[in-house]
């Protein structure tokens, strides 16, 4: 298969299963598992924080995160378009009482950090508490760039607000900057890392921050039924991701920015609308194309796509390359111009 749909479609190489057989083990509700701690430990040194905490999925880091910051009552200011506002089930409403504050996204993926200011409430019985805002980077396949963090992190120090970063593709950004991820990292009180998108671990992600937050998230981790136990075999090939698989990056990025541009050959797809950074391709299909048949055939021929009209999205991971690519071109023309 070729597989487009997403970049959690990835398959642990050899290496990392070797890995994960072999990983010492206990049991990390005890904090007896020595290939979590060592996870947990590399990750705060590699990002710089003072804590991390190994969960299940990038959906969980994020809950745990808007719960240790907020309260009851509370709320965060958040993108439209923020996953953790628009895809995840509204837990943090649903989970934590915590009301979201969505503000537009701009093109380039940031919020306008003057609508963020005149988004906080004021303190005063009417209102919410606003305590939070939350960045996401990458997001939609866009890169923030560090002068704009770097504000963020100004306005949030000059309200009084925690910063939190959705960075579930933190080093998409990251190398598509070509900076060490504490460049980004730093201006942040919490942060989290999937380890199973374009990394390719097969599960887990990170969330990390201050020694105080992180206990928190521990308990609220617990209390959310996220406790695991020998949890260092999915741990170990985290360890090799992070170790492995972040420089590669950059393959996705270059055959993301290919693919975009061999997909103008096929008539009724359109890319040009949208710039590609990292490894998310977006395009707009035309009413001339039956996107229903075009992806049944597809798949008959091993390629794997999601249907979609505008904004229809391809994303590339290490299971793709550029014959992969020029496969899915041939085998969509070829169908394209005969039907
Ligand atoms: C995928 C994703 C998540 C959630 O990760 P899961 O592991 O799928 O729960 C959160 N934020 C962003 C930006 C993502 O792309």
């Amino acid at each position: 298969m070729i597989d487009l749909r997403s970049d959690t479609v990835t398959q642990p190489c050899k290496n990392m299963r070797r890995l994960m057989s072999n990983a010492m083990v206990g049991d990390d509700v005890y904090g007896d598992d020595p290939t979590v701690n060592e996870l947990e430990q590399y990750s705060s040194v590699k990002h710089g924080f003072e804590a991390s905490l190994f969960v299940s999925s990038g959906t969980q880091a994020n809950l745990l995160a808007i719960l240790a910051h907020c309260d009851r009552g509370d709320e965060y200011v958040c993108g439209q378009n923020a996953h953790n506002y628009k895809y995840e089930a509204g837990g943090a409403a649903v989970l934590g009482s915590v009301q979201p504050q969505p503000i537009e996204n701009l093109p380039d993926g940031s919020i306008c950090l003057d609508k963020v200011v005149a988004a906080i409430k004021p303190d005063n019985f009417h209102f919410a508490r606003t305590k939070m805002l939350s960045l996401e980077n990458t997001i939609g396949g866009k890169v923030l760039s560090l002068d704009y963090l770097k504000e963020a992190r100004a306005i949030t120090k000059k309200y009084a607000l925690k910063l939190h970063l959705d960075g579930a593709r933190v080093y998409n950004a990251a190398v598509a900057l070509n900076v060490d991820v504490k460049e980004i990292s730093q201006h942040f009180d919490s942060m989290t890392v999937c380890l199973s998108k374009g990394l390719g671990a097969p599960v887990g992600s990170l969330l990390m921050g201050e020694r105080d937050f992180i206990e928190k998230a521990r308990r609220l981790r617990k209390m959310l039924g996220g406790g695991m136990r020998q949890a260092g075999i999915l741990a170990a090939a985290g360890i090799y991701v992070l170790k492995n698989n972040v420089d590669r990056l950059a393959e996705d990025h270059e055959n993301a920015r290919y693919l975009a541009q061999r997909i103008n050959e096929l008539p009724g797809f359109d890319s040009t609308g949208y710039e590609v950074d990292t490894n998310l391709v977006f395009l707009d299909v035309d009413s001339s194309v039956d996107i229903q048949a075009f992806t049944e055939v597809m798949f008959s021929k091993g390629i794997n796509i999601t249907p979609g009209y505008q904004g229809m999205r391809f994303v590339t991971h290490s299971g793709i390359n550029k014959e992969k690519i020029d496969v899915f071109i041939d085998a969509a023309k070829t169908y394209l111009l005969v039907s």
